[in-house]
């Protein structure tokens, strides 16, 4: 019977184990924490975003565009949510594509792996850390800090590094450097943007549905609708995390909300017109009443240098043209981003040309294997990275145990 020895218990690291079981190997999972799927159980806010129904290789990037096709069309969303029926796991997807547990809690998505790899009798090594792999004559042996161990073949699914609060690392990257692979230069994505704006402490823990865009110099790089929340240092919430990676990729770039999508500019001027003469007696603190937070609508007065206590009436159709556009257009200078330990997907890692796409195995060191976030492989928001760590864990479980 083929050992494997999997390095990491998180998604890619559970679906490996499971698939290198269900193929016939005998099957170690080495963890490093006191539990699997820690990552996963803070995912989508803890709802975990699954999947997305529209997950193809066009969402994925990395140096080698197309590495992850293999996999994916092996093993695509549809194949992944069936699995997950199968061990118990009902789902629901959301008009955009992005899928959830029906009990919109991420411990269900770990739960039911945790106990199918019990009933798989997959052998889970808990709070180990797996310090080196060497080649030996059996295969590979793993190191850990007060024991060693031995398999035919080993899967590499120690994730990235980030999210680093919740277990992301750069020992992943090491084990397979030792083993003579090659890391490209490692960044992040899908993280919260800095901005000086001077209202950001004022609207902090608002939250609004805006159309999102990037600009750099008055050209448009990106844009995404959503969910955007105020925080005292910038903007964070899903559509923030789906343009981040275009806002952080060159300097001098604005963040732009639409925050009346509904709404055009002319129509949103009449409105502040009609505000003016038909109640004069309000403020221009007023202006905004019914259309946005009132928070939001006092920032977008003081921005268009307007006392808030001023009287309504004064409002000439010229300033209310000004007002109508800031709110179309409220722009946020980005000044950087929260770091590695607050961002969702690594972007970079192990090259994809020192593996093999249909098998996931390693072209330097045969009987090595490596899947999910390690590699140089990153998705979208929506879904898409937690599907890249199901399809490859799953290749990669299913190769490891070929005989
Ligand atoms: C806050 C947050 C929210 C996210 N939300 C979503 C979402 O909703 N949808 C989505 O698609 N993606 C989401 N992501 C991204 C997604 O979680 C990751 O891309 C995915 O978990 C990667 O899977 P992985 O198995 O490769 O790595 P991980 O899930 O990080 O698992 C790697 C495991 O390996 C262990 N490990 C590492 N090194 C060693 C070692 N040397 N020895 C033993 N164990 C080791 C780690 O402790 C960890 O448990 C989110 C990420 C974060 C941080």
């Amino acid at each position: 019977m083929i050992t494997v020895a999997v390095i990491g218990g998180g998604a890619a690291g559970m679906m490996a184990s499971l698939e290198a079981a269900s193929c016939g190997a005998a099957v170690s999972v080495f963890e490093r924490q006191s539990r699997v799927g820690r990552k996963l159980a803070v995912t989508g806010n803890g709802r975990c975003n699954l999947t997305n129904m529209n997950a193809s290789p066009a969402a994925y990037h990395g140096t080698e565009r197309g590495f992850a096709a293999g996999a994916l069309g092996e093993y695509g969303p549809e194949e992944t949510l069936e699995f997950f029926r199968t061990l118990g796991l009902v789902t629901a997807a959301e008009p955009s594509g992005r899928v959830y547990p029906l009990s919109d809690t991420a411990g269900s998505v770990v739960d039911v792996l945790r106990f199918a790899m019990e009933a798989a009798g997959v052998k889970l090594v808990a709070d180990c850390e797996v310090r080196g792999l060497e080649k030996s004559r059996r295969g590979f042996r793993v190191v850990c800090p007060d024991s060693a161990w031995e398999a035919d073949r080993v899967i590499v699914a120690c994730g990235g590094m980030a999210g680093e609060r919740f277990g992301g690392t750069k020992l992943g990257y090491r084990l397979l450097e030792d083993l003579g692979h090659h890391c490209t230069p490692l960044r992040w994505s899908l993280v919260q943007l800095r901005s000086d704006h001077p209202g950001c402490p004022s609207l902090k823990g608002i939250r609004a549905d805006a159309g999102v865009s990037v600009l750099c110099r008055g050209r448009v790089l990106a844009e995404a609708s959503g969910e955007v929340q105020f925080t005292d240092y910038g903007l964070s919430g899903p559509a923030i995390f789906e343009i981040s990676r275009a806002a952080l990729a060159q300097g001098d770039t604005v963040v732009s909300l639409d925050l009346l999508r509904s709404v055009s500019e002319e129509e949103l001027t009449a409105m502040l017109l009609r505000r003016a003469s038909g109640t004069p007696q309000l403020t221009m603190g007023d202006a905004f009443l019914g259309t946005v937070q009132n928070r939001v609508g006092r920032v977008l007065i003081s921005a268009a240098g307007l006392k808030p206590s001023e009287s309504i009436g004064k409002l000439d159709e010229k300033t209310a043209r000004r007002l109508a556009k800031l709110a179309k257009h409220f722009e946020f200078p980005v000044t950087g981003d929260m770091g590695p330990a607050n961002a969702q997907v690594t972007v970079g890692g192990i090259r994809t040309s020192e593996f093999d796409p249909a098998t996931l195995e390693s072209r330097l060191c045969p009987g090595l294997y490596a899947c999910g976030e390690v590699l140089d492989i990153d998705g979208d928001c929506g879904g898409y990275n937690l599907q890249w760590a199901w399809s490859s864990g799953r290749l990669a479980g299913r190769s490891a145990a070929e005989v």
